[in-house]
């Protein structure tokens, strides 16, 4: 399990519950749904991500 910087997407390809975190780790279950092309980095401004906060 590793710390990443910021990455989020606003892809509309995924729920709202996806679009509005972001995530910083990089074995987190929802943030390895997002396909490379739609990861932006950055918090965009977004909370941060449920299963990151559980994740440490
Ligand atoms: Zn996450």
């Amino acid at each position: 399990m590793a710390k990443v910087s910021p990455y989020h997407t606003n892809s509309q390809e995924y729920p709202p519950k996806h679009r509005n975190v972001y995530h910083d780790h990089d074995d987190c279950p929802d943030g390895k749904r997002i396909k490379p092309q739609h990861r932006e980095s950055g918090t965009g401004g977004k909370s941060r991500c449920d299963e990151c906060i559980r994740l440490g």
